[in-house]
């Protein structure tokens, strides 16, 4: 039967061959039902936690103001602004509505840009926009303060002049100041927390400072393990994992290297979940907080 339907395929010219092409797909596979729209409840739901505001100027007076594209729009009625839940989001005036789930898909993956772009089809600047874009808005909700054993120890990472490929040391033994390792963690280790680092560094006046509690692991005399339980292992497994991952981008910007710190950090904590739930987790965490960051103002970053 099929057979009599195909012998007239060829009768058709190119481009009717591919509608037909086309038709048929549609019929056998038809689209999934938007993703983004099943998880704009929860994203609603994370944003607006604390009630229903406008994200312009904060105000509670709003009024429902119609639908665009089925999204809920309101109108705030002190500063006469529109909104709805994806507006100062990474994805608000997006023309792409249906790649942004694929998208976030690709960052948990962590693909390089140049695939991304040919999977989505999307341009290479696109992908790249859309990235920063993201890791600005996680990066905005900040970290929490460590509690009980912390463990802490530096790695380094070749300068990288915006993607140039000449790369070179700093000068120096690369050891990092008690004053400057306050101000960089500092304010995110809990003053009851233990702190755990090894003797080459200058954690022990930066512990006296902040009034921590202070164990050393001396690496030099292969002590690994101090009083059974202090040590500097995870941290360094860490370190190893994170310079792993991060060979695949070639050499990061030292410009954009916290937000790929940032990235990393994030798919460590949330590797324990399934895929789809760290791709939900990560999305609706984009667009938790307003973040008026723009193209314009990535692009003079
Ligand atoms: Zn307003």
């Amino acid at each position: 039967m099929w057979k009599s339907v195909y012998a007239d395929f060829t009768d058709l010219t190119e481009t009717e061959q591919i509608e037909l092409f086309n038709a048929m797909k549609q019929d056998l596979f038809p689209d999934e039902p938007d993703k983004i729209t099943k998880l704009l409840d929860k994203i609603r739901e994370t944003r607006f936690s604390s009630g229903l505001a406008c994200v312009h100027c904060g105000s509670t007076s709003l009024k429902r103001n119609g639908k665009y594209r089925t999204r809920q729009r309101y109108l705030c009625k002190d500063c006469n602004k529109n909104f709805n839940d994806l507006t100062n989001t990474p994805f608000s005036g997006s023309r792409y509505t249906e790649k942004w789930v694929s998208y976030m898909e690709m960052m948990v993956e962590g693909y390089t840009l140049p695939k991304i772009a040919k999977r989505l089809k999307i341009h290479i600047s696109t992908a790249f926009y859309w990235r920063h874009k993201i890791l600005n808005a996680l990066s905005s909700l900040g970290y929490n303060q460590l509690q009980g054993i912390v463990e802490s120890d530096e790695t380094f990472f070749h300068e990288s002049l915006k993607g140039k490929e000449v790369a070179h040391r700093k000068a120096g033994t690369g050891r990092v100041k008690a004053e400057e390792i306050d101000a960089v963690i500092g304010e995110f280790i809990h003053p009851t927390a233990l702190l755990c680092t090894d003797t080459a560094t200058n954690y022990k006046k930066f512990a006296k400072i902040k009034g921590l509690q202070h164990e050393t692991i001396n690496a030099r005399q292969k002590q690994l393990v101090k009083k059974g339980i202090y040590h500097v292992q995870n941290v360094n497994n860490f370190h190893n994992r994170l310079k792993t991952w991060i060979r695949r981008f070639q050499g990061v910007a030292t410009k954009y290297l916290d937000n790929y710190l940032y990235w990393f950090r994030w798919l460590e904590i949330d590797k324990h979940l399934a895929f789809e739930k760290q791709v939900e987790q990560m999305l609706i965490s984009a667009c938790q907080k307003s973040n008026y960051r723009t193209v314009q103002m990535l692009r003079t970053a």
